[in-house]
């Protein structure tokens, strides 16, 4: 058997700020999941390792470079040796406005995605870490950066541009970028799979509905508009994120006493689900609250459910109709109630449209191991 026979093994690496999960795809003419897991808590006492469908394994990681040596570790009792590794697909949460495809990391490439740190201060650091140990770890084997951003990146500038002084654009480059766009594309190639269309033929409205939330409209396959804006703050309400509120409120907390720092940690982890209802950023206890008379987590729903039908409905509009509304993600898969009502509010025009509601789970890693071999083909 040649060599090149045995490099069968796809590993896909998600880094966060505080954790890497992992799956492993073996490819035999189809991707299939061979394994997945991940390292928790990293930088702290109690850093755990943990495989699915295993215990937590008590670890040492102080770091993410001690986090991936844990992964790689294990992963080399199951594929005998590195080079057996096709490539390793990772997931890179902000690539400007440089990267409007998936690409094969280099020098040259590493350094931009260092450029866009400041972009995504939480995710990208830990990425760019866990891609340089990869390169020093598994020199032989190539690396793939798939980006939260790119599939947004065909978003058009009346979409894309803030009504700021244009030297905001300019000078900061601040601008909607999008986020969620690896899910946002698995869903939609999957949609037309389902539909039996080509997708250069479809309107689509993807929802992805998770902790954070957003949504997208998706014309002949090209992401044409989204929610998240410059951050993932913007948008839908979300389980701990505020989405869209008049930035005055901002000086107005500000004005009443409120540390800019505060403010920021307010809408991004004690707003949204959580905020309103005071009891929890889950939808599940929400809305169970909801069903047992709480009054708060009646108004968190309703404000959740009301934003996002708002959304759909201005997408149809720019669109011109669309042939489905996928929904995907935590709430989009499992939280019926959430769709039916969002149908309730939607109904008329959904129907006037003919739009389908199809519910497609999302495969993020599916997509980036995909990625990987599309680059590498
Ligand atoms: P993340 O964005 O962190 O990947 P998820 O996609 O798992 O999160 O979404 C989390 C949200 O989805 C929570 O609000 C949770 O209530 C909801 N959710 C997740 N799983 C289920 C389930 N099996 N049934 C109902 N709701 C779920």
């Amino acid at each position: 058997m040649k060599k090149s026979d045995l490099k069968t093994w796809i590993l896909t690496l998600n880094a966060g700020s505080s954790s890497i999960k992992y799956s492993l795809f073996q490819y035999k003419g189809k991707l299939r999941v061979e394994e997945k897991g991940m390292v928790e808590k990293i930088g702290e006492e109690s850093s755990y390792f943990e495989k699915s469908g295993g215990r937590k394994i008590k670890v040492k990681a102080q770091n993410h470079g001690q986090a991936l040596g844990v992964i790689l570790k294990d992963l080399l009792g199951k594929i005998d040796s590195p080079s057996s590794l096709y490539g390793v697909g990772h997931r890179v949460v902000h690539g400007g406005e440089k990267f409007k495809d998936s690409v094969i990391i280099n020098s040259r490439v590493l350094k931009t995605i260092k450029k866009f740190s400041h972009l995504a201060p939480l995710h990208n650091p830990p990425a760019i870490v866990v891609i340089s140990a990869c390169m020093n770890l598994l020199k032989s084997v190539p690396q793939v950066a798939v980006f939260d951003t790119s599939f947004h990146q065909t978003i058009p500038e009346r979409a894309f541009i803030y009504a700021l002084p244009y030297k905001f654009y300019t000078r900061y480059r601040i601008r909607r970028y999008g986020f969620h766009g690896t899910s946002h594309r698995y869903v939609t190639i999957e949609a037309a799979r389902r539909l039996g269309k080509d997708v250069s033929s479809l309107k689509l409205i993807t929802c992805h509905l998770g902790n954070g939330c957003s949504i997208t409209a998706v014309d002949k396959g090209k992401s044409v508009d989204t929610s998240m804006g410059f951050t993932p703050l913007e948008g839908l309400v979300m389980g701990t994120r505020c989405g869209d509120i008049d930035p005055a409120i901002i000086f107005y907390l500000a004005q009443r006493g409120y540390k800019l720092e505060e403010i920021e940690e307010i809408l991004n982890r004690k707003s949204g689900l959580l905020g309103i209802s005071g009891i929890s950023n889950d939808m599940r206890i929400v809305e169970k609250k909801m069903r047992k008379g709480n009054t708060r987590a009646k108004i968190a729903y309703e404000v959740f459910v009301y934003r996002l039908a708002k959304y759909i409905s201005a997408y149809l509009g720019i669109l011109g109709g669309a042939d489905a509304v996928v929904f995907t993600a935590g709430i989009g898969e499992h939280q019926r109630r959430v769709r039916e009502d969002v149908k309730k509010i939607l109904n008329p025009i959904l129907r006037k449209c003919g739009t389908r509601i199809l519910v497609i789970p999302t495969n993020e890693e599916l997509m980036i191991a995909k990625e990987v071999l599309r680059l590498l083909k």
